[in-house]
C-alpha cells in the first residue's frame, strides 16, 4: 500500500476499517462513532471523520452519496449494485453480477475510457413492506 508510510498506523483507523468490513449496514461516521466511542477515550465525530478521509484516500473504503443527509460508508470496494429504501434507508448490497459489458457500451458509444460505474436501485426494501 503505497500510502501507509505518510500516516501512523493508528488503532482507532485499523478498528474503524474493521468495522466498516463486518457489517453490511453502510453505517454515517456517526454510526461508527457510537460504536467506537466506549472503546476510545476522547475519541471526536472529527477524528472518525479524519480517518474515514484517510481511508478513502487510501482506497480501503467507498462512500455513497444518495440524496440523503449523510453520507455512508462502505468497507466492500469490490464493484457491486446497491438498493435504497427510500423509507427506512437502509442500503442494500445486491447479490447480482456487476455487468461489466455496459463499461463497453459507453466506450463505444463516446470515445470515453470507463474506469467503473454505479447502480443504484430505489424502492421498498422486504423490511418495510411488512
Ligand atoms: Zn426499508
Ligand atoms: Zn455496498
Amino acid at each position: 500500500m503505497k500510502n501507509e508510510v505518510k500516516y501512523k498506523r493508528s488503532r482507532q483507523r485499523e478498528r474503524i476499517l474493521a468495522l466498516l468490513r463486518s457489517t453490511d449496514l453502510h453505517p454515517t461516521a456517526g454510526w461508527i462513532y457510537d460504536q467506537l466511542k466506549g472503546e476510545f477515550k476522547g475519541l471526536s465525530l472529527s477524528t472518525v471523520y479524519r480517518n474515514l478521509s484517510i481511508l478513502l484516500g487510501q482506497g480501503l473504503i467507498a462512500r455513497l452519496e444518495y440524496g440523503g443527509t449523510f453520507g455512508r460508508f462502505d468497507g466492500n470496494v469490490s464493484p457491486h449494485y446497491h438498493f435504497i429504501c427510500e423509507q427506512c434507508d437502509a442500503v442494500l448490497d445486491l447479490p447480482l453480477p456487476v455487468d461489466l459489458s455496459l463499461n463497453k457500451k459507453v466506450d463505444a458509444a463516446t470515445g470515453c475510457q470507463t474506469k467503473f460505474y454505479r447502480l443504484e436501485f430505489y424502492g421498498i426494501c422486504d423490511q418495510c413492506q411488512g
